[in-house]
């Protein structure tokens, strides 16, 4: 019998110990959309719910070549990039994006941890925007991280959000999701930008404590419906639902003293 193509994806991150964030969060994403994961693995985190102890950064070489071994076997059909550390690890994910032509790929820019654990040095921003920023499909920073990458201020006020968005799009991505959600008040709102214009998607708020891995959650869902060849906007809307239920099923999850991971 012949079998059906396997989806797959590959996430180029760190990992996360306790579990919740990072690699782990991103192959039980890949595994509950029913995609096939690999992963490179970008840093080592000691941490837990309630903060980040240690980092260290896996040598840039030995990113290039987890990155270079998947590309010369498996048939990746999206990747999706998140934790960086240093100014040499985004050299290197630039490099090893080169034996991936033609895959989607879709860029969180991770900067610092809801616990304000730093993810990425700061001096490596520039070389994130300038290098991987105009290779990737899509880039999904949050409220802060979309201001680092503009230069801009933080503080962002809804009516601002579209423009910020747009401004993002300038710096060369196919597309931007710029998430809002955890500074809106009635609904979680990110705003969706393309060549086509802005749009904005709201999901309700749910209010928990274990929001843990969200933004890791998010851009793994969006690559797990691109290896399975969805479109770019209804893999965001698909991604978006689902993120929405694993905050929704977190209170089921008993994890830690701190802020638990979602439940996939
Ligand atoms: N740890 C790792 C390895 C991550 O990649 C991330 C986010 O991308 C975090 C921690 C932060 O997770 P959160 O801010 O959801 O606690």
């Amino acid at each position: 019998m012949k079998k059906d193509k396997t989806a797959i994806a590959l996430t180029v991150a760190g990992s996360d110990s306790s579990g919740g964030a990072g690699i782990q969060a991103d192959l039980k994403t890949f595994s509950a959309l029913g995609v096939y994961g690999a992963s490179a693995i970008t840093a080592l985190t000691a941490q837990n719910t309630t903060g980040v102890d240690e980092v260290m950064a896996v040598p840039p070489e030995f990113v290039l070549a987890q990155m270079r071994a998947v590309a010369s076997d498996l048939d990746v059909g999206a990747i999706k990039i998140g934790m960086l550390a240093t100014d040499e690890t985004v050299e290197a994910v630039a490099a090893g994006l080169e034996a991936f032509p033609e895959v989607p790929v879709v860029l969180d820019p991770v900067m610092v941890s809801t616990s304000g654990a730093l993810l990425l040095d700061e001096t490596a921003v520039g070389i994130l925007r300038d290098r991987l920023v105009p290779r990737v499909t899509l880039i999904t920073p949050n409220l802060a991280e979309g201001a680092a990458l503009l230069g801009e201020p933080p503080e962002s006020r809804e009516h601002m959000l579209e423009g910020r968005a747009t401004r993002l799009l300038e710096l060369g991505p196919g597309a931007v999701l710029l998430t809002g959600g955890e500074s809106m008040a009635e609904t979680a709102l990110d705003i969706y930008a393309d060549a086509n214009g802005v749009e904005r998607i709201e999901a309700p708020r749910h209010e928990t404590r274990n929001t843990h891995g969200t933004g890791c959650t998010l851009s793994s869902a969006i690559a797990a419906e691109l290896a399975k060849g969805e479109s770019l906007e209804k893999a965001v809307k698909l991604a978006k639902m689902y993120v929405t239920a694993a905050i929704i099923a977190a209170d089921e999850l008993d994890v830690g003293q701190g802020n638990g991971p979602v439940h996939h």
